[in-house]
């Protein structure tokens, strides 16, 4: 059985890892599993027709489980419109290929919602990374059927409001491993590092479309 914990990264070795990359920097290795997308902060601002067929070459390897990471970020990367645009191209991807979404969300709650709705596409499945909103950012994301990704930093009461079968765990691009994260969000949870990392396995295989 393939287990996810580290549910978003960008360290190529990492293991039992979902590694996030870049199409161009896609290079399938043995064992190990990946999502595939444009970066709203890197890569958004010039892309060609040839960039997005990449995208879609590389999205359809059997190792690339999840698209992204994509999303919306309203402090940082190329303009707003553009990033909406980018985002909903690899949601009509992700639909296309039934695989589910990795969604980077700075203070674009509102909007990750509204493009996917618009798109028709509110079916695609999102995984929010970095999550550091509040308690009503949290409840707004998982009524939109959303999971909700942690890593060090988050606000408690929005872990809190996070239903158990909706939590996710990551290091992104922090020199930490998985399993300091997993034994703080343990602590703040008041749930043993045992229980946690299995009920995290858990989420990410059901997200993922992995057999358990
Ligand atoms: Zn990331």
């Amino acid at each position: 059985m393939t287990t996810i914990l580290d549910f978003h990264t960008h360290n190529m070795n990492a293991t039992s890892a979902l590694i996030s990359v870049s199409p161009r920097q896609f290079n399938p290795q043995p064992g190990k599993w990946y999502s595939v997308g444009y970066h709203p902060w890197h890569d958004v601002d010039h892309l060609t027709d040839d960039d997005f067929t990449l995208l879609e070459q590389c999205a359809a390897h059997p190792q690339v489980l999840a698209i992204g990471e994509t999303g919306m970020d309203s402090l940082r990367g190329a303009p707003i419109d553009i990033q909406a645009m980018v985002y909903v191209r690899h949601l009509e991807l992700a639909a296309r290929l039934n695989k589910p979404v990795v969604a980077h969300n700075v203070r674009t709650t509102q909007e990750i919602l509204t493009q996917r709705h618009r798109a028709g596409l509110d079916h695609v499945t999102l995984a929010i990374h970095g999550m550091r909103g509040n308690a009503h950012v949290a409840r707004t994301l998982i009524d939109a059927g959303c999971y909700l990704s942690y890593g060090l930093q988050f606000n408690p009461a929005a872990l809190q409001a996070t239903p158990l079968d909706r939590l996710l765990i990551e290091t992104d691009d922090a020199p930490i491993s998985v399993h300091e994260v997993t034994a703080h969000i343990g602590e703040n949870l008041h749930l043993p590092v045992n229980e946690l990392v299995s009920l995290v396995s858990r989420n990410s295989a059901r997200f993922l479309g992995l057999d358990t």
